[in-house]
């Protein structure tokens, strides 16, 4: 794992994390301090420990407390008060436990789209705010989870690109976003069961590559989400595609692509000046040859940015060898980028031109605009890094 950090993180622009104080420096760029999965300073590491850690906390106990406490908090996505199965005694001493207290602070929670659209603000151990959005369909439920405080990936049209980077999230923190989306599925009227976990909240998950992986093994394995219902998604950090392509675990993997050709992308995702296009290109055949499995383009519309004829032609150039589908997303506009939607009747001549070219896309929509949930907003309001989210 410390051999992929390197390989990944250490091959990112150097200098490009900027964001507060509380971190040390390696390979050319900042890692927070502390272990390599927990937040710095973190007061709750519940679901960064991993049973291992949990057998010692549990260490004057009979071995089978270890396997009630796991399935207790992964299994029946309880809180250690809730584990009525152990005695009272020790369910008291669990509650208080500083190693099993929650890693995430509710800070808001917003309901929009009748009912359809659930958006939580978390506050982190040094104050750092993220989001998390859960989206219900007739026929499944995602959840869109962040994997950074900010993002250090500076595209422009971004909220939390304006905004900078803070830190990255522990595997925990990752991990318990799921968990409440999967909770409140659980004891929502009627019951739903949490289906598709898309790492497309605040953050570059590939530029935090260790713990977003160590996140997906505990979804896999502990929450029992299937690899094929968990999406990554990346503006295009090579490494980490070609990393995401030697796992074992199916995963699928969307890339934010919103422009086809260098000179535009340079500006609009300042990464590509790293990786241009067509080295992302080579690694997103690498991965597809790999996986077997189906590459998504994302591409947020922008007026007369990126949404004429020949953007469509160039998109489909890139798109028909990988047989990728692409995901049509009107632009959410931000404060910080004097620029704003496609119309639709654009979007709509976009996707013809998209299929004339022999290429699938779907048109979507940014789901709980009205809460801000598509681009971090409400993040944005309570002074803090806010997010893009697109599903
Ligand atoms: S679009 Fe994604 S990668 Fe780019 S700044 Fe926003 S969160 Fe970061």
């Amino acid at each position: 794992m410390e051999a992929e950090r390197s390989a990944i993180e250490a091959m990112l622009p150097v200098g490009a994390i900027g964001g507060s104080g509380g971190h040390v420096e390696y390979g050319g760029m900042k890692e927070p301090a502390g272990t390599a999965h927990a937040a710095p300073d973190a007061p709750g590491r519940r679901y960064d420990l991993d049973r291992r850690e949990v057998t010692e906390l549990l260490a004057d106990q009979p071995q089978y407390r270890v396997s009630q406490l796991w399935h207790g908090l992964y299994a029946r996505l309880a809180e250690p008060a809730e584990l009525t199965e152990l005695p009272q005694v020790l369910r008291a001493r669990l509650s208080t436990e500083p190693a099993l207290a929650p890693s995430l602070g509710l800070s808001s929670e917003t309901l929009t789209d009748q009912g359809r659209t659930l958006k939580w603000l978390w506050s982190l151990s040094g104050g750092a705010m993220v989001e998390t959005v859960l989206m219900h369909y007739p026929d499944r439920s995602t959840v869109c989870v962040s994997t950074q405080a900010g993002c250090a990936m500076g595209c422009g049209f971004c909220a939390t690109g304006q905004a900078g980077f803070t830190r990255h999230l522990s595997t925990g923190e990752i991990v318990e976003q799921v968990v409440a989306a999967a909770r409140s599925c659980r004891h929502g009227q009627p019951p739903r069961r949490l289906t598709n976990v898309v790492f497309m909240g605040m953050g570059e998950p590939l530029a935090n590559f260790p713990r977003v992986w160590g996140a997906i093994e505990r979804l896999h394995t502990d929450l029992g989400l299937s690899a094929r219902h968990l999406t990554v998604s990346t503006v295009g950090v090579v490494p980490g595609i070609r990393s995401l392509a030697t796992k074992a675990l199916p995963v699928g993997l969307a890339v934010s692509l919103h422009a086809a050709n260098d000179a535009l992308r340079d500006r609009l995702v300042p990464l590509n000046r790293r990786w241009p296009l067509a080295s992302l290109m080579d690694a997103c055949h690498t991965w597809r040859e790999a996986t077997g499995r189906r590459l998504s383009f994302e591409w947020a519309l922008i007026d007369q940015v990126n949404d004429s004829a020949s953007d469509a032609a160039q998109l489909a150039d890139w798109a028909r060898p990988l047989h990728a589908h692409v995901n049509l997303i009107p632009l959410n506009a931000t404060p910080g980028w004097p620029t704003v939607a496609t119309p639709p009747d654009g979007i709509r001549a976009f996707a013809r031109a998209l299929a004339d070219h022999g290429v699938n896309a779907t048109v979507r929509r940014n789901r709980g605009t009205d809460i801000d949930a598509a681009c971090g907003q409400l993040a944005a309001r309570t002074a803090t890094a806010p997010a893009l989210v697109a599903d």
